[in-house]
């Protein structure tokens, strides 16, 4: 199954044009099997999730992008956002509890993003030093693709992913229509809800495709039914 783990709506991410109902229109179009709406520091109502997914027939499953001391955390299993969970410890407490599970989102741009701006990888960090990132004692699922990531953020992450031997996924981070499906997580189980995305992504039972998936698929072994599609990994 491909699902694209990291979307954000205009309903609740103020930084965000695209509608839900176009996110499935052009992830149906792409051939994805599922996405999730994974806002900024907010969540969807269940109700609501449950309703689009009946309407369009199609997988939507919710989380919530926390933004954090330590970066950007993609979470599943949290019910709602409190402003506490900007520690990453409470966070990660809070997930703890809710037997849910926090994947670091692009954690290689700039630090500068922590006090509000959007900046890039510094060209000079080593793999071996973005290891050494804190972070990375407490989180060991990492986010190797992201749509909005720079060709060399996303090298870095594959990179780091392999050496500290964490579980690797992607999402396209999409803010627009046509951002929408750019990176995919392909999944070898059926996913039905939030509770077994996150026991799959926990058991790491994925793999996870880079921009240019739907160019490079072909040809590849089907190992997590992608096969036949027109669709590309972290590795390459
Ligand atoms: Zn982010
Ligand atoms: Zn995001």
């Amino acid at each position: 199954m491909l699902i694209d783990l990291h979307i954000h709506t205009r309903t609740f991410s103020p930084c965000s044009v695209l509608d839900p109902v176009e996110a499935i229109r052009v992830a149906k179009a792409k051939r994805l099997d599922g996405i999730c709406f994974v806002e900024h520091d907010a969540i969807w109502e269940e109700a609501e999730i449950r309703h689009l997914r009946a309407v369009h027939d199609f997988l939507v499953l919710r989380g919530i992008e926390v933004s954090t001391d330590h970066g950007h955390f993609v979470t599943f299993g949290l019910d709602g956002y409190e402003d506490e969970l900007y520690r990453l410890e409470r966070l990660l407490e809070r997930l703890q509890e809710a037997k849910g599970i926090a994947i670091a989102a692009h954690p290689f741009r700039d630090p500068h993003y922590l006090r509000g701006g959007y900046g890039m990888v510094g060209p000079t960090l080593r793999p071996e030093d973005a290891c050494r990132r804190r972070l990375f004692q407490w989180v060991k699922i990492l986010e190797v693709y992201n749509g909005q990531n720079t060709l060399r953020e996303n090298q870095l992450s594959v990179e780091v992913s392999h050496q500290l031997r964490l579980v690797a996924c992607a999402g396209s981070d999409a803010h627009t229509p046509i951002e929408v499906g750019r990176c995919v997580t392909a999944f070898q189980r059926p996913i039905r809800n939030e509770r077994e995305l996150i026991q799959e992504i926990a058991t790491g039972r994925l793999k996870a495709w880079g921009p240019g998936w739907q160019l490079r698929l072909e040809g590849l072994p089907d190992l997590y039914g992608v096969q036949g599609r027109t669709g590309g990994s972290s590795d390459e």
